[in-house]
């Protein structure tokens, strides 16, 4: 971190998130912050005067990322002035002042939730200051951020931030904190407040955000199936969407939602993580792979076409070939439209990364490999069988061609139409064409939904 130094203030900001929805939100609002504050979204990294790396330390490759990048920015600003750089996320929550010891470029470092401190850490650094925020203050950062006002047709809404799980792998609770619930209020204004800057479509977010439990406008306690509720009154927006789920707080109101809420999604990202029960055990997860499966029958009783995905680490500490075998056992008895699938990183203060039998990363790779072949297998089956399907298609952006847009199923598939609708218009689709990645629609009627 360089001090005593004075620099130009800068005029201009570019943020670049990595890693999970949460993330890509915390971005949008850094950057509706900063231009808050009088700053001007640049074009590009390279346009810019101030960076902001927004990062991830789920798993080391992501975490090392940041390096490489803060390497490139260096290299590309040789011989001119080069761009004030601020290290946000979790490695900078995880790695606090390790990070301008390892890189010195680095100007600013902010955890993601300290960040609405971010105007005055710019402040410090052009005083010379140094400008290290890692605070996880008790009142709640979203009180201190301007109001929503950048947004396109599909919006992110935390709602719940933190974990109280512990899962043995994972560094969440240690980078994001305890679980905590945003208020009521607060979560209804800013989704009034992203259908008034052009949302057509909210994602509820959370690392957990199905354990989201909040007092209603007339003090009842609720869960995320009462605020899914509430929403589904707010005239204008037409989509709902929540992730992540953790399956022990899948409850029978948050199931019943997706048997009778029109504008709730028939998709369900719950991931499982493996299918071994001595694996699930040594993760702490606290399902089993029978209770999980039983859930999936329950939401699929209530909303038969529901898509389901999910996430997935192999490799875990002591994970066997049964165990593993156990694991494709339980894809195969879900069917995914999508999922993630990840090999097992030991994440420095977790406990697994201590524990006996780490697993080789040849098998690791291996396992990897088998796993996401039946997973894209899964995936392409679930594209097919939409083909011949009459659905709505929420328009977000443009497609390579002239005319050609690209929009969401309601399965959260990608939908290539032709004809040039809006950005934001709702459109009905006949899907004639399903690859493994995307699909081909034609529009049947333009409409605007309810
Ligand atoms: N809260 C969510 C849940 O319980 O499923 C997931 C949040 S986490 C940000 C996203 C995914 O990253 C996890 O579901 C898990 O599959 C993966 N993950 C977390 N820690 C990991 C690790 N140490 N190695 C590999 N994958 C990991
Ligand atoms: Fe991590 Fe487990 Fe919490 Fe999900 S539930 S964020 S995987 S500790």
């Amino acid at each position: 971190m360089r001090r005593d130094m004075s620099r130009p203030a800068p005029k201009s900001f570019h943020v670049k998130s990595f890693g999970c929805q949460m993330n890509a939100y915390d971005g949008t609002r850094m950057a509706e912050l900063l231009e808050a504050g009088g700053m001007q979204a640049a074009d590009s990294a390279e346009a810019a005067d101030l960076i902001v790396l927004n990062t991830c330390h789920i798993r080391e490759k992501a975490a090392e990322k940041v390096y490489s990048d803060i390497g490139r920015i260096v290299k590309k600003a040789r011989g001119r002035q080069q761009p004030m750089i601020a290290v946000a996320g979790c490695v900078a929550q995880a790695e606090g002042a390790e990070i301008p010891r390892r890189a010195p470029a680095v100007d600013i470092v902010v955890g993601p939730q300290a960040y609405h401190n971010l105007p005055q850490l710019v402040a410090d650094a052009v005083a010379g200051k140094p400008a290290l925020d890692t605070d996880m203050p008790v009142a709640s950062k979203f009180d201190a951020l301007p109001k929503r006002r950048r947004q396109g047709a599909s919006a992110f809404l935390t709602v719940q931030e933190g974990c109280d799980k512990f899962c043995t792998y994972c560094v969440v609770p240690y980078t994001r904190g305890a679980e905590v619930s945003r208020p009521w209020g607060a979560i209804v204004d800013e989704a009034k407040a992203l259908v008034d800057a052009g949302a057509r479509e909210i994602t509820l977010l959370g690392q957990n955000v199905n354990a989201w439990t909040g007092a209603d406008d007339r003090g009842c306690m609720q869960g995320l199936d009462g605020l899914i509720r509430a929403l589904d009154a707010l005239p204008g927006l037409a989509r709902i969407r929540y992730m992540t789920s953790h399956p022990n707080d899948m409850t029978d109101g948050l199931i019943a939602a997706h048997g009778d809420v029109a504008k709730l999604m028939p998709f369900l990202h719950l991931p499982v993580q493996a299918g071994s029960d001595r694996i699930l055990k040594a993760m702490n997860r606290s399902h089993d792979a029978a209770s999980y499966l039983r859930l999936i029958e329950r939401v699929r009783a209530v909303r038969p076409d529901i898509a389901i995905s999910g996430d997935f680490i192999v490799g875990f500490p002591g994970e066997t070939d049964a165990d593993f075998e156990d694991t494709l056992t339980v894809v195969r008895a879900v069917g995914h439209a999508m999922a993630f699938s990840f090999k097992y990183s030991p994440r420095p203060g977790t406990p697994a990364a201590t524990m006996a039998d780490q697993v080789a990363p040849q098998i690791m790779d291996e396992r990897l490999q088998r796993l996401q072949a039946l997973l894209n297998e899964q995936q392409h089956g679930f594209n097919l069988a939409t083909v011949g399907k009459r659905c709505g298609v929420l328009i977000e952006r443009d497609g390579k061609r002239a005319g050609q847009r690209i929009g969401k199923s309601p399965w959260l598939q990608s939908v290539i139409v032709e004809d040039g609708p809006a950005i934001g218009e709702l459109v009905t689709v006949d899907i004639v064409a399903a690859g493994p990645n995307s699909m081909t629609g034609t529009i049947v009627a333009e409409q605007r939904a309810a």
